[in-house]
């Protein structure tokens, strides 16, 4: 389980983004996190992966702090995969950077072989956004912030995309946070929303069916 508790959050010039948030994300679900833009998703999504720290609040992973593992067994993916590589590697080598990427996960992603001697630059956004979701699945994978992850891509490379995902992460048991502002998605997608309001307060989704 990955858990925050009463997270607070301000940057330097010192208004909050966040106040006392807690949720919880479970292994093998999708839990939608949905708000417009600049209510804190990303704030809050860079802070679950353990990339900022909260100023109160805690997050854990089972209990206990994310530690050293944390970037195996949680991963952050956002809506640029063209900064998460580095432009001079070739497709081969970043494809293997966190893991011996397997067969399987790459087939389920639809990555073709055609594609590993090209450089970030001779691919498409989606093409290139398939090579970071298979590298972030290490095998230690437990749970996965996808923070606007398809916002730049078509909706049919979007829907690909997701529907390849969600099935890997059930059969793999992992939990998995859409963090999206767009509520039509979410709904296709997770098995519980929550809405992030401005400053800040989490609502179970009640405009669901
Ligand atoms: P969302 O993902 O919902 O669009 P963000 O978490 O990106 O929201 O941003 C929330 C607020 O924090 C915004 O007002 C944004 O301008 C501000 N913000 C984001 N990153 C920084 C930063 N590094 N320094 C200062 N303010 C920031």
């Amino acid at each position: 389980m990955l858990r925050a508790e009463n997270i607070c959050f301000a940057y330097r010039r010192g208004t909050p983004i966040l106040r006392d948030v807690s949720l919880e994300l479970a292994p093998g679900r999708v839990l939608g996190l949905i708000a417009p833009s600049g209510h804190g998703k990303s704030t809050l999504a860079r802070i679950l992966a353990g990339w900022e720290r909260p100023d109160s609040g805690a997050v854990t992973l089972d209990g206990g702090p994310l530690g050293a593992h944390r970037p195996c067994r949680v991963q952050y993916l956002n809506q640029n995969p063209e900064l998460a590589v580095n432009p001079r590697w070739r497709m081969e080598r970043i494809l293997t950077e966190c893991w011996p990427v397997d067969e399987r996960t790459r087939r389920a992603l639809g990555i073709e072989p055609g594609w590993l001697g090209r450089f970030p630059g001779e691919l498409s956004g989606g093409e290139l956004q398939r090579f970071c979701i298979a590298r972030a699945l290490h095998p230690r994978l437990r749970h996965l912030v996808a923070d606007e992850m398809t916002t730049m891509l078509d909706p049919i490379t979007q829907a690909l995309i997701w529907s390849r995902l969600v099935g890997l992460i059930r059969e793999r048991g992992i939990g998995l946070l859409v963090i999206t502002h767009n509520p039509a998605l979410a709904g296709r997608l997770c098995d519980d929303i929550i809405r992030l309001e401005r400053i800040n307060h989490l609502d179970p989704d009640e405009s669901r069916p």
